[in-house]
């Protein structure tokens, strides 16, 4: 594979901005590779400066549920750059957006958007804390909630692939009011409220863990979650940045049936653009200014090319048999990978909640922080780089899902399987030569 033309904008980019990257994870670092920069994409293929072609698993690291440039998407937003990109005033499309929302989430009565996934979770956040009196959050290990100060304790996502702990720069006060304990235990979680039952703001967390690789909640802990919120007041907050409009359309609180009273939305919401949102409860978001003191606001906040866009994602992901067809072609992958990693005899543990997924090179059963970090990340590396080689760009890091999306066609699938029987292989027979 000819990568020159990457490299050398690569050794360019990192002259000028911290490691090459925008944001860390796509430097490639925990795969020790040499990042690829992306000239264009279109559905379920990216290409790279080279003309290297790609079946992209990143999508976006989510939001692209529907692949790359679906026409529905650019032609509304060619329309809309023309009527101008920003005014700093109210639209119409914030309201079909916000009632888009509302319809699909019955537990948000009120919304705001906001830019980020980490603005919203960091105003959610401020939000509870306002609304209850209280300052202590709880949150999972290996969880990531955005790079908010409060948040920025045990977290997954890039924190956990370079191995960084929490943050310098992070202030002690706000990592002191923050406790994390393991993922699917409710023990940790009934302990943390007998021992903080009046401190308590807020409980957040990520319904499906999607940044330490896909981790599902086990049968009724999101529901015991939600009691042990209402027995100590305080407020659960999901975090469906990536599960939300994944997993359903009504995210993960529609997949398990359990209703949180503050949702932050991120990704997929956004239709390829900037937009995050946090919403819920009625009393709680009357706090949030103007009609309340909790201060939160956002030049760029409402975006109508943003808005635009997320309308059009919602409309298309309002069609019948979206979600259906999500999951076939996940659960073809899904039992591919297993396929050819059983033929290799390569030991893996894959999770998949509808259209996330994670093959964790792992012989555990992966259920929280502590048994995903029992990975093999050097073979991930290698797998990585193979699949890479033979056309297939996935998530640089072991702790990331795979997404598919609904340009991912059957064929796509079959060439992945094909290209992972050949890079199972490679690590098996690495593997028998050490
Ligand atoms: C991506 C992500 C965030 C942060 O969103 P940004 O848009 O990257 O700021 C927060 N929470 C979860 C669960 C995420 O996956």
């Amino acid at each position: 594979m000819k990568v020159d033309k990457s490299r050398q904008l690569f050794e360019e980019a990192k002259r000028l901005m911290p490691g090459g990257v925008s944001s860390p994870v796509r430097a490639f670092r925990a795969v020790g590779g040499q990042p690829l920069f992306i000239e264009r994409a279109q559905g379920s293929r990216v290409v790279d400066v080279d003309g290297n072609q790609f079946v992209d698993y990143v999508c976006s690291w989510g939001p692209l549920i529907l692949g790359h440039a679906p026409a529905s998407i650019v032609q509304a937003l060619k329309v809309a750059v023309e009527r101008g990109t920003s005014y700093g005033a109210s639209t119409e499309l914030e309201i079909t957006l916000a009632k888009m929302v509302a319809e699909a989430y019955p537990s948000i009565e009120m919304v705001r958007f906001v830019s980020s996934g980490t603005e919203a979770t960091m105003s959610a956040i401020r939000l509870a804390r306002a609304y209850t009196g209280v300052e202590k959050i709880v949150k999972f290990d290996g969880c990531y909630h955005g790079h908010g100060d409060s948040v920025l304790v045990k977290a997954g996502s890039g924190v956990l692939t370079l191995g960084a702990p929490d943050s310098p720069g992070v202030l002690n006060a706000a990592a002191q009011n923050t406790i994390s304990i393991p993922y699917n235990d409710l023990k940790a979680a009934a302990e943390v409220f007998d021992l903080h039952r009046t401190e308590i703001a807020a409980l957040v967390v990520e319904p499906v863990a999607g940044n330490m690789g896909v981790i599902p909640p086990k049968p009724g802990f999101l529901a015991a979650l939600r009691k042990l919120c209402d027995e100590n007041d305080a407020l659960l907050i999901f975090d469906e940045v990536i599960t939300g409009f994944r997993v359903a359309l009504g995210g993960a609180q529609q997949l398990y049936n359990v209703k949180p009273d503050l949702t932050c939305l991120g990704k997929i919401i956004g239709g390829g653009l900037p937009v995050g949102a946090y919403g819920g409860r009625r009393d709680v978001m009357e706090m949030v200014a103007p009609i309340g003191p909790v201060y939160q606001a956002g030049t760029l906040s409402g975006n109508p090319l943003a808005m635009t866009a997320g309308i059009e994602m919602l409309r298309a992901l309002r069609q019948p048999g979206v979600y259906e067809q999500l999951e076939a072609r996940s659960q073809r992958l899904a039992e591919g990978l297993s396929r050819a990693a059983a033929e290799a005899n390569v030991p893996v543990f894959m999770t998949r909640v509808g259209s996330m997924m994670t093959t964790f090179f792992t012989e555990e059963h992966v259920v929280d922080y502590c048994s995903a970090k029992t990975s093999d990340t050097g073979s991930y590396a290698e797998f990585f780089q193979s699949m890479l080689d033979n056309g297939v760009y996935l998530a640089p890091s072991q702790f990331e899902a795979a997404f598919v999306s609904l340009a991912h066609t059957e064929e796509d699938i079959d060439l992945t399987v094909d290209a992972a029987r050949k890079a199972f292989g490679t690590i098996a027979k690495n593997e028998s030569a050490r």
